[in-house]
């Protein structure tokens, strides 16, 4: 399940005399499909599953936001926007991003609206690289960042946390892999699959890194609405000399419960918004003005709605945490997004041979932690994006399951 493609020298493209041509681009054939899919296939096919697998919130997208996408259609909202997205959205971003973030962005210039944080990071991505440019990202991490970076002909470079940092990312690690190719680093706090967070504290050593080598920060900020126990959230954007070296990614997806509207922004310094801007304008045009309607009123109004979901998922955050360790699988209390990441060790089995049994023996799905990246090895990911009452059976279930191997 590991998704670190191999970067194909360019060279490598010209066909082989006698060899039959399949037409595909050798850096695309050397992407492996996502082992989530594959696995949630299997699970999708069983019926009766308990799934803490999918990333994605159960919430349906609270009412106000779909009435204001139905809204826009029936006042016959139905064309192109802008290439950047609607002036009156960008604005309000510029606004959002100013009041939470603490970093000050000029709407109509430096805020492109794109078709969720997936598009943004593409887009920023094919921006900077040169083919062979190098980009450092925290492991475990967010499936797509290596595929990603291989795609943009880029050379994807893993730096592994550990769960005894609290799968915080150190300096001294990004430190170790800076060579003259590298351009970028991404990070992803609160983070996919592990649930960490970095404070202020935390960012400074890395943020003078950066500025130290030079480097260009790709900072995915999804999951920062979802922190918990009042912690506040800092973006590496608003620390000193960092916003004119930071491509600052957010979307609708997970706080606002708005997945399948495709909804996201990139915020960055005019050049670079204008550098992301040509791809997105010969690719995409704009992203669909029925969403960019909805996202308006989810910035404008759908607070209080967030913060209801928010207290939902630390209410099941805290029993799922109680329930993992009771079973005997070590698991820290995450500081944000909606995942867990046990250690299951201790049951002897892999992470892989772990999410297989589970799913046959107890019909519970989790992801094996080596789907995020070899450093995933050891843990499987709960996300907690399930509604409580099917946490609680899924816990009792996953107790059995642990007991009846460390039994037998
Ligand atoms: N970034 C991270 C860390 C994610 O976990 C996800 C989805 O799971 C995305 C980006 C994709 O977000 P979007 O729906 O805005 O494309």
């Amino acid at each position: 399940m590991s998704t670190s493609p191999k970067v194909i020298p360019f060279e490598s493209s010209v066909p082989k005399p006698g060899t039959p041509r399949d037409f595909i681009a050798d850096h695309v054939h050397a992407i492996p499909r996502s082992g989530i899919r594959d696995f949630f296939e299997i699970v999708q096919s069983m019926g009766d599953v308990i799934s803490l697998g999918i990333g994605e919130p159960d919430f349906v997208t609270p009412w106000r936001i779909r009435e204001a996408a139905i809204y826009s259609l029936e006042r016959g909202k139905t064309g192109y926007t802008s290439n950047l997205g609607l002036l009156k959205l960008r604005k309000e971003i510029a606004s959002y991003v100013k009041r939470h973030y603490h970093v000050e962005y000029d709407g109509p210039t430096e805020v492109m609206v794109t078709i969720g944080v997936s598009e943004a990071i593409d887009l920023a991505l094919r921006a900077i690289l040169n083919p062979g440019d190098e980009v450092i990202y925290h492991e475990p991490c967010y499936v797509s960042y290596s595929p990603s970076i291989a795609l943009a002909h880029g050379k994807a470079v893993p730096v592994a946390t550990r769960a005894e940092d609290g799968f915080r990312l150190l300096a001294r690690d990004i430190a170790a892999k800076i060579t003259p190719r590298t351009k970028a680093l991404l990070l992803n706090f609160p983070c996919n699959p592990t649930g960490a967070a970095m404070s202020r504290a935390d960012l400074e050593p890395i943020a003078a890194l950066c500025r130290e080598h030079d480097l260009l920060v790709l900072t995915d900020e999804i999951y920062s609405e979802l922190t918990y126990d009042q912690r506040p959230h800092t973006s590496i954007a608003s620390l000193p000399g960092m916003r004119e070296r930071t491509i600052f990614f957010h979307g609708f997806s997970k706080a606002f419960a708005m997945t399948g509207f495709r909804i996201g922004y990139a915020c960055a310094p005019v050049a670079l918004t204008e550098a992301m801007m040509k791809i997105h304008q010969y690719g995409i045009l704009c992203a669909p003005i029925t969403s960019q309607e909805a996202a308006l009123e989810a910035l404008r109004h759908g607070h209080d709605d967030m913060v209801s979901m928010r207290d939902q998922y630390c209410a099941r955050r805290n029993f799922l945490v109680a329930g993992l360790n009771a079973a005997g699988l070590p698991c820290r209390t995450p500081e944000g997004a909606f995942y867990l990441f046990p250690d299951i060790t201790g049951t002897g089995l892999t992470a892989h041979e772990f999410a297989v049994r589970l799913l046959q023996e107890e019909k519970v799905a989790v992801v094996p932690g080596t789907a995020f990246g070899e450093s995933g090895t050891g843990h499987v990911r709960c996300s907690y994006a399930t509604a409580l009452d099917q946490i609680e059976i899924a816990s009792e279930r996953i107790g059995n399951f642990v007991r009846r191997l460390k039994k037998g």
